[in-house]
């Protein structure tokens, strides 16, 4: 009775299984990552029907879609209600020029709008089967925070976070040291991949398998339904009454996330007429569009936008499948997607460090805008954007930069460009205080391994 749609791996080498299936696995068996086999379409009306909506009803009905058959709708309304109880600011800057602030859930980061979407559906669903989840993650910053708040005090997730202890900011690290219940937060001295390395080896270890070990990474198709919904919700609140208004987003990208979830939106139908790509000097994918050749950057660079330090998008294999191409797990890519729909529908645009200064110290000067280095970015593209298509630079056009965090979680870097400190949101306030909690292991999976038995093993 109740037909749901199937969820199919990249690889093409595991059976397509149901969302639910997909959101516990986290990642498919044959290393692919789950896509639905037929994107739901919204239909102008259906957009139009929606004008004066709440984000969270906004929410249910883009998500209904994609989850439609795999629970009740009143209990889908109960989850996107408790979830989404926060603002999403779209400050206008000039003209129909927007920043959406995308930083106003607990952790001050966008990843609160999945983290948080996903974890209650996976409570859910536990709580159905009675069963538990351990989840190991890995963060460079904003992860860890966004994903431990989620879960925090539930009953059947545990949740252990690895952190690199020189890459993360004394705030950052704060908003998951001063947790603790069900949350174990473990700092290496060692970089991110070697975080994200070890939980990998746990993932694969025979010796774990007692183990209810599960991801919660941007891998997760979880993660990446919640991300579509901003996009409709921009468009809903700054459309103007010409039924032919279009929208031009700026996203500024390191794991293909985000920008997923606007690439879904546009395949349902939101009428977005261009996606600008932002990547900071990790410059893979815009050398990818330009060249149709794609070359991983290993190691990755360190630029002040940290949490875009990506050499290898995780999701870029699902952009190219959107596409109609082919890239496994390494990056290989066996059939090349459709380039020339890819250059028209996509805008890619490499900023450097020096770009990301001038832009926050500017945009303050000029618009009184303020900006942390990863929104920095994004405003950086829209601009180059612009310069690059003059005759799209008109007053009419409607353009949104993304804002990814909070300026208050990067205070060392705005204090060091505009000379002051961000003012702290609620959620960022009276961390100082609360006493810190983290062990401390040695960059070696045996140590890895032993904590999680003696920890966890029943
Ligand atoms: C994670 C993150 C990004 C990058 O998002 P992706 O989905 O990985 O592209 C950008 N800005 C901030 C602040 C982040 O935390």
């Amino acid at each position: 009775m109740n037909s749901y749609i199937p969820y199919y791996s990249t690889n093409l080498r595991s059976p397509a299984v149901s969302f639910r299936q997909a959101l516990l696995q986290g990642q498919a068996p044959d290393k692919g990552l789950y896509l639905p086999e037929n994107i739901p379409t919204i239909s102008r009306e259906e957009i139009m029907a929606l004008t004066g909506m709440d984000y969270y009803q906004i929410a249910y009905a883009i998500s209904r879609k994609f989850l439609q058959g795999q629970l009740p709708d009143s209990d889908l309304l109960n989850i996107v209600k408790s979830a989404y109880d926060y603002q999403v600011p779209l400050e206008k800057i000039y003209d129909r020029k927007y920043v959406m602030r995308l930083d106003q859930g607990p952790t001050a980061s966008f990843k609160d709008f999945a983290a948080r979407m996903m974890g209650r559906l996976m409570q859910y669903y536990l709580n159905q089967d009675h069963s538990e989840l351990l989840i190991l993650t890995a963060t460079s910053g904003d992860t860890g925070s966004a994903i431990a708040n989620a879960f925090y005090g539930l009953d059947n997730i545990k949740v252990v976070v690895l952190f690199p202890e020189k890459e993360v900011t004394p705030r950052q690290r704060k908003q998951m040291t001063t947790l603790g219940r069900n949350i174990q937060i473990i700092g290496l001295q060692a970089k991110f991949d070697d975080c994200q390395t070890l939980v990998k080896q746990a993932f694969a270890d025979p010796d774990l398998k007692n183990l209810p070990l599960s991801s919660a990474n941007s891998i997760n198709i979880g993660r990446l339904i919640p991300q579509i919904i901003y996009y409709f919700y921009a468009f809903i609140k700054l459309r103007s009454g010409n039924p032919d208004d279009e929208i031009i987003f700026s996203v500024p990208s390191g794991n293909f996330g985000d920008m997923m979830g606007g690439m879904l939106a546009l395949r349902m139908g939101l009428p977005v007429s261009r996606f600008i790509i932002a990547t900071n000097a990790n410059n893979e994918f815009p050398l990818f569009v330009k060249t149709g050749k794609y070359q991983k950057i290993v190691p990755s660079l360190n630029c002040i936008s940290s949490a875009m330090n990506v050499g290898h998008p995780s999701n870029l294999a699902r952009m190219v499948a959107l596409y109609r191409g082919s890239m496994d797990e390494t990056g290989h890519i066996s059939r090349l997607p459709d380039m020339a729909r890819i250059r028209r529908e996509i805008y890619a645009v490499s900023i450097n460090d020096k770009q990301t200064r001038e832009t926050i110290f500017n945009a303050y000067e000029r618009y009184n805008l303020l900006l942390e280095p990863h929104g920095a970015v994004g405003w950086a593209g829209l601009q180059q954007f612009l310069q690059d298509n003059p005759e799209l630079d008109d007053e009419e056009r409607l353009l949104v930069s993304l804002e990814t965090a909070h300026p208050a979680k990067f205070p060392e870097q705005i204090r060091e460009i505009l000379g002051f400190d961000p003012p702290l949101p609620p959620s960022l306030q009276g961390l100082e205080a609360r006493p810190e909690q983290f062990d401390e292991l040695p960059n070696e999976y045996e140590a890895f391994r032993n904590y999680l038995i003696k920890n966890y093993q029943k």
